[in-house]
């Protein structure tokens, strides 16, 4: 007997079936021979791009022309949650539609000693690339490297994997090299990923000076002049971490130590615009390169991110916490032939992109699949939003992000934090916690029971499908230590 989809089960479980807006839908039928070709896929990930910053989100600097233009051409979803605040988890989510703590690849975690590991996923794991090459598409990763790399699983699937840190300039140029080459017989599914608005900062002048107080004369326009010279000038290995270190980390106020005065805060903000403006140009160019080679018209593009950036909103700079700064991200869509300018404002999640791409193009969808096949077409949805969605970290400690409607709590189970609560629709900046409140308390107890329930499936699912993930350089480890990270639970290779 086959088994339940568990993106099913997780519905029914959650008591969701009626109220989600969306509707299993059956198996897809085999093609007629007349039938249209499927269409290719293109996914344009931008790396740590929180969504209110972005002009069709709602940003008041004009950071995004091309993405806003494009957002006119398709489906603009007003609140999509990454899976995880930080890149590792949540490409393991985006490729598996399963949670971080389901799939495992944490960008680091500990062992008992206190050593770090590097999770990486199951061979067993059933990836988004993986549907695509099965169902007869070439399927091509380009990536800026970091943690979106073939040492964490994330290749599985590709035909293709080119990955480096070389910023979006050259990622979309190396896109356009392989579309030109590819087989034009065959449908293409292409995963482009840029770390361009990631730390450190290195937009070109003219996108700075865009954005950016020209009279400000502080420390880190001393910081971007240094990067960005030694950018120019130099190939370097890890160029992620070392121009960080080398010309902003001494600049950033110390743990605990709040927020850098304004202007300096406002000149660092108008550099991750910048970016975000150099990012939106070469995506400007790459559609427009696109209509040229007549690739526009069969093309679902999707444009997105793994999580966002706080800047010190709540304390922190970087995408440590489950705040919505982190969390938020772009979700804009462009299916062939479909409406255009239509906003979705109901929730949903990172883990939902895998099942709807998979059945728009009549691919099955595979069962170990956690997420919801959303209709790109469908303006609103058809009735109130109840979509719980879900968010976590695991570093430094353990968080925990739940919403549904505009209702959100967080939980830090691990710690003596205290949970929070907050009503997003009057406290979007998620200042006023409801927590002490009767109506707060009574949300949280709802939400500490639903993810009790929620936890348990993910622990089955990950048992049932085989999702422990292996643990990278394992084959290096003495049979102590591989017995001891076995005994946390990294078991497969
Ligand atoms: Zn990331």
């Amino acid at each position: 007997m086959p088994r339940t989809p568990h993106r099913f089960l997780f519905a029914l479980l959650l008591g969701l079936a009626q109220a989600c807006g969306e509707t299993p839908s059956p198996a897809p039928e085999t093609p007629s021979a007349d039938a249209a070709p499927p269409p290719n896929v293109l996914i344009f990930l931008v790396d740590t791009l929180r969504a209110d910053h972005l002009g069709c989100y709602g940003y008041e600097k004009d950071t995004s022309p091309n993405i806003d233009a494009f957002a006119k051409e398709g489906t603009l979803y007003e609140f999509a949650w990454a899976a995880a605040s930080s890149t590792s988890p949540s490409h393991g989510s985006i490729f598996t539609s399963t949670y971080p703590r389901v799939h495992g690849v944490w960008n680091r975690t500990l062992d008992q000693k206190g050593e770090p590991i590097f999770p990486r996923l199951a061979d067993k794991a059933e990836t988004m690339a993986e549907s695509f090459q099965n169902a007869g598409y070439a399927t091509v990763a380009i990536t800026d490297g970091g943690n979106v790399t073939e040492s964490r699983g994330f290749a599985q699937g590709f035909d293709h994997f080119d990955s480096g840190f070389s910023g979006v300039r050259n990622r979309v140029t190396t896109a356009k090299a392989w579309l030109e080459k590819r087989n034009e017989e065959q449908p293409f599914f292409m995963f482009l990923h840029t770390y361009q608005v990631h730390t450190p900062y290195i937009p070109e002048s003219e996108f700075v000076e865009k954005f950016a107080d020209p009279d400000y004369q502080g420390k880190y326009r001393t910081a971007w002049e240094g990067a960005l010279e030694f950018s120019e000038k130099n190939q370097v290995k890890n160029a992620i971490r070392v121009i960080q270190q080398r010309f902003y980390k001494k600049h950033h106020p110390k743990e605990g130590e709040g927020a850098p005065d304004s202007e300096d805060l406002n000149f660092l903000i108008s550099l991750y615009d910048a970016e975000i403006g150099l990012t939106d140009a070469v995506f400007g160019d790459l559609v427009a390169w696109m209509k040229e080679q007549e690739l526009w018209e069969n093309t679902v593009i999707l444009v997105t991110s793994d999580h966002g950036e706080e800047f010190w909103e709540h304390g922190q700079y970087g995408h440590h916490q489950v705040y919505d700064h982190t969390l938020h991200v772009p979700f804009l869509v462009r299916t062939p032939n479909g409406v255009g300018g239509l906003r979705r404002p109901d929730n949903i999640e990172l883990l939902d992109l895998m099942p709807s791409l998979l059945e728009l193009c009549g691919i099955p969808i595979p069962n170990s699949v956690m997420g919801r096949a959303l209709n790109f077409q469908s303006a609103l949805p058809p009735q109130e939003d109840t979509q719980n969605v879900i968010g976590e970290t695991n570093w430094p400690e353990e968080q925990m992000a739940f919403r549904t409607g505009k209702n959100k709590a967080m939980l830090f189970p691990n710690s003596n934090r205290r949970p929070e609560a907050y009503l997003l629709e009057t406290d979007p900046g998620e200042h006023k916690n409801r927590v002490g409140t009767p109506t707060g308390q009574a949300f949280l107890k709802q939400v500490i029971e639903t993810l009790e329930t929620w936890r348990k499936l993910c622990a089955d699912t990950r048992a049932e499908y085989g999702l422990a993930p292996a643990i990278r350089n394992i084959r290096q480890l003495s049979p102590e230590r591989l017995a001891e990270l076995q005994a946390l639970g990294y078991v497969e290779w």
